[in-house]
């Protein structure tokens, strides 16, 4: 195929856009303009800021995606990376074949996480984490002679994950065009999000409805064909979503009673999100049977994902395989790849040395209560959020309520914050924001004034009837 791109100089901005449009087709890509130059090439960044290939430079409130904690340019872990890399950049994990930094990851997981987690399954993202969690219970119940114990409780509103399983598992409904997402084996509750400012009902109503409807629920598919629960403490790309107070317990203790196991995906709200490594257990008192982590693990510098796995499932897969075909089949080329285990090594001595979770526990409020303040304004429905992730909904003030979700509103808002040096994540009617957990009070107040003012000239436009 024809090529456009110059490439006697990588810094031909143009160039780079005008390829991206013919030939790049993204992750989540608006389909409609596809093949249109419009491209945002991000091509520098430290600490808490990105530039595009222009020099335009931006304060990063979107934190990468959910991953970049530690901050952008850090020579320890571009380190570790390249250490790594030299001394041996990747080998096969397969079977019984491991390498340095996998198995001393492995144990510094098993250390930080929760419970009788001492295991530690290593993939190539969430998705692929997630994907091996499930397969890991279906192994766990089938092993044990009861393979009819294989149905999947998740939420409305859950993201798990792009592959087609994951994204079965995820109930976001705005994904699902065009594509064949039912497995029939995967069951989706309601989604268990509670904003106390918006809701007409009490919390404990609200979780009186939503623990009914799981025994329900159970109750309808069996529990004896139930294999696994899958949750986000907190609901990340749903529209950071927290479930009433002593949810995550409540569902946790159902799930002992009917001997269904408990999946906890803190791909986001794990490794310093929320103020702690892991928060299932801190926050809300879980000890689950799996955990899966990606994203944060690296601080975003390398691809990698883990299913965490307590003695209990990984004590009896191993016990209860068949003697004659006793394989694990699950995992990947790139499970547990060595490069990107010696930056999660070096990203977690960073963390610990340099307290990253106290400094997000400090911090974190401060960010919420700023935040908030927004709530004033018109435009916007509701502010809700947890430590460094948060979310600002808009609406036009005249919709039926937040489910009326106007596209338009949040990407105009972001449209204003890019221009004054600020990116924040569109996503339907809300402004999601994640920011590095390196983030200073200073940086939160100039996050909080550019999204403030853009918020004000989105409502001028509302009111000039120029959003559509
Ligand atoms: N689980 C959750 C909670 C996530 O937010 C994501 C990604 N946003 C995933 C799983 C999937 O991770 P990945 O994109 O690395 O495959």
């Amino acid at each position: 195929a024809e090529t456009v791109v110059d490439h006697s100089n990588r810094r031909d901005h143009q160039s780079l856009i005008a390829a991206d449009a013919r030939h790049v087709l993204h992750p989540w890509a608006d389909l409609s303009a596809l093949g249109q130059a419009g491209s945002l090439v991000i091509s520098e960044a430290g600490g808490v800021r990105v530039k595009d290939a222009d020099g335009r430079s931006y304060l990063d409130a979107i934190g990468g995606m959910w991953c970049m904690t530690l901050g952008y340019g850090r020579e320890e872990l571009a380190e570790a990376m390249a250490e790594q890399a030299r001394q041996m950049a990747y080998y096969t994990p397969f079977g019984d074949i491991t390498s340095e930094p996998a198995t001393r990851l492995a144990e510094m997981l098993a250390e930080l996480a929760p419970g009788d987690i001492n295991r530690v399954h290593f993939t190539t993202g969430g998705s692929t984490a997630v994907e091996s969690a499930i397969r890991t219970a279906h192994y766990f119940f089938a092993a044990q002679g009861r393979p009819e114990k294989f149905h999947v409780l998740s939420r409305i509103n859950a993201y798990h994950g792009g592959t087609y399983l994951t994204q079965s598992l995820s109930g976001k409904a705005a994904d699902r065009t065009h594509f064949h997402y039912e497995a029939d084996f995967v069951h989706h509750l309601s989604s268990p999000g509670y904003d106390p400012d918006i809701s007409e009902i009490s919390a404990e109503e609200r979780l009186r409805q939503l623990l009914d409807e799981m025994e329900a629920e159970i109750a309808r598919i069996g529990a004896e064909n139930i294999a696994c629960f899958i949750a986000e403490p907190i609901l990340a790309s749903g529209g950071v979503l927290t479930p009433p107070e002593g949810y995550q317990k409540a569902t946790l203790d159902l799930c002992r009673k009917h001997d269904i196991l408990y999946i906890s995906d803190e791909v986001v709200t794990g490794f310093g999100r929320l103020g702690h490594f892991f928060a299932s257990e801190v926050r809300f008192g879980l000890a689950p049977d799996m955990i899966i982590t990606a994203k944060g693990l690296t601080s975003g510098y390398q691809p990698l994902g883990a299913v965490l796995i307590s003695d209990r499932i990984s004590d009896a897969i191993s016990a209860a395989a068949p003697k004659d075909k006793p394989v694990f089949s699950n995992g990947f080329t790139y499970s547990g790849h060595p490069v990107a285990c010696a930056t999660a090594i070096a990203n977690i001595e960073i963390m610990q040395r340099e307290d990253i979770c106290g400094h997000v526990r400090e911090v974190g409020p401060y960010f919420i209560d700023r935040l908030r303040a927004l709530t004033d304004k018109s435009i916007v429905y509701t502010v809700r959020g947890d430590h460094l992730m948060a979310c600002v909904e808009c609406w036009t003030g005249e919709e039926a309520g937040p489910t009326a979700r106007n596209m338009a509103l949040a990407q105009r808002v972001d449209q204003y914050c890019q221009e004054a040096g600020l990116l924040v994540r569109p996503y339907e009617n809300l402004c999601i924001l994640s920011p590095p957990l390196v983030i200073t009070r200073e940086d939160i107040d100039r996050i909080v004034a550019i999204l403030g003012a853009a918020l004000d000239r989105a409502t001028q436009d509302l009111r000039a009837g120029t959003i559509g």
